[in-house]
């Protein structure tokens, strides 16, 4: 197996290094909030397969829903002229109970990519309907990671993301983002930087015309970038920036959906009513690819009983039964388990275990999260002057927290923690403890 999954296997997000340093793991098993390998070890998987296994492996709801639509209905296309039971059950439940009141329509897609693409087309697609067919650019932060297709990565704020897929989108302009710990302002103060982040934001809009703008497209925590929390300030007048600018506001939420954030989405979490709302991963749990745009109410009237809103988009995988299915019972289970209570608490238990390891290793930077089950500790060689830590020691950190029982995910300079939103306090003192023995071996 090994060996053919270095010859064949091509994986993605890798790089030709990796194989070498650290050959892949192979999973064969998963229960609760542990995964097995192939060579026998288990660890707490404190990546959550990635971001998306909120309600841990073992979930018997899920699988049982799942089984059960298989043989009910395994799949049929909700193109034009049909649709299904689980998938029309499914947009009522997120309208009814999850997404902010008036985003009341669902459109389903096959993952977060697809969301994201789905909302950059379709805000496009809203001003030409309404006669503004030169507001096509998009807004989008620094440091953000909105997906891997052509549009998402356009809008995507890590040039590394970007550089070997260009020429990409025109008109896609990136604002700095609300990172203390980094930003080209010097500012360490998160109320005075959202501020500052705010006013940049102003004047890119001023400098390219608010008429030639289609969307702003965030997420509320920005996840793959390093977990960084804005200032409850800043997403509140991000949204009036773009109301006020006749600008759509997208929330990408594909990791803040479903209760990672400590409630049950982004948008909920910071008071704010986005235009459209992207989700995915763990709206089935890892368990379905999967995915839905929630349509706000401009979009809505934009497109609804309009003779010239055809929709030329669509996924062959839209609404699928299976994956509607396993959706509603994750809901289902994500209330009954009362999981969202139990990511802001074992989120704050998190978070200060990590800045309590920020005390006792040097190569510890900065720690960010405290809301809900997104944490990370970004690692440097030296303090003073913050250099990121190279490729090699970050991946002997990971390594030897999992020698040491947790599977942590290494992100550039950065160690990210998203475990099931399911985990016990014990859980977490495993993934810390692990940590500790990781950063142990390298020294600043
Ligand atoms: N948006 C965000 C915020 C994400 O974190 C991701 C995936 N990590 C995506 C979009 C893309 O989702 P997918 O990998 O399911 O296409």
């Amino acid at each position: 197996l090994k060996e053919n999954n270095a010859r064949h296997f091509w994986h993605p997000m890798t790089s030709p290094e990796d194989s070498t340093t650290t050959p892949p793991k192979i999973i064969t098993g998963a229960q609760g909030v542990s995964i097995q390998d192939i060579d026998g070890n288990e660890v707490v998987d404190a990546v959550g397969g990635l971001w998306n296994v909120n309600l841990g492996y073992s979930c018997q709801p899920v699988k049982d829903a799942i089984a059960a639509q298989l043989e009910q209905l395994p799949y049929y296309s909700t193109f034009r002229g049909t649709s299904n039971d689980a998938a029309i059950e499914l947009s009522y439940e997120l309208a009814d109970f999850f997404a902010p009141d008036g985003l009341s329509r669902a459109f389903f897609t096959s993952g977060g990519s697809d969301s994201v693409e789905t909302a950059l087309r379709l805000a496009r697609q809203y001003h030409k309907l309404r006669g503004e067919s030169g507001r096509v650019k998009f807004l989008s932060l620094k440091k953000g990671y909105h997906g891997t297709h052509i549009g998402g990565a356009s809008v995507n704020g890590n040039a590394n993301f970007r550089n070997a897929y260009e020429p990409l989108l025109p008109g896609c302009h990136h604002i700095p983002a609300p990172y203390t710990y980094r930003n080209p302002f010097n500012e360490t103060d998160p109320e005075t930087l959202a501020n500052l982040c705010i006013a940049a934001l102003e004047d890119e809009i001023n400098f390219q015309g608010a008429n030639t703008i289609a969307a702003m497209i965030m997420e509320p925590i920005l996840g793959a970038g390093g977990v960084i929390v804005p200032h409850e300030s800043f997403a509140p007048q991000v949204a009036e920036i773009c109301e006020r600018n006749g600008i759509l506001l997208i929330t990408d939420e594909v990791i803040t959906a479903y209760g990672r954030t400590g409630a049950w989405s982004g948008a909920r979490l910071w008071g704010i009513k986005p235009d459209m709302m992207c989700t995915a991963k763990a709206i089935t749990n890892g368990f379905f690819p999967f995915g839905v745009v929630m349509m706000g109410d401009k979009m809505i009237e934009a497109f609804e009983n309009n003779p010239a809103a055809k929709i030329g988009h669509g996924y062959t995988y839209s609404g699928h039964p299976v994956g509607a299915a396993a959706a509603l019972a994750c809901l289902k289970e994500t209330k009954r388990l009362n999981v969202i209570e139990n990511a802001a608490a074992r989120g704050t238990q998190m978070y200060d275990g990590c800045l309590a390891l920020m005390d006792k290793h040097e190569i510890v930077g900065d720690v960010r999260g405290g809301k809900g089950l997104m944490t990370a500790i970004e690692l440097v060689s030296d303090r003073a002057t913050k250099k990121p830590i190279d490729g090699a020691s970050a991946a002997l950190i990971q390594e030897t927290a999992y020698n040491a029982g947790a599977m942590v995910r290494v992100s550039g300079p950065n160690i990210i923690m998203s475990p099931p939103l399911v985990v016990t306090d014990a859980d977490v003192n495993t993934i810390l403890s692990a940590l500790d023995a990781g950063l142990s071996t390298v020294k600043g």
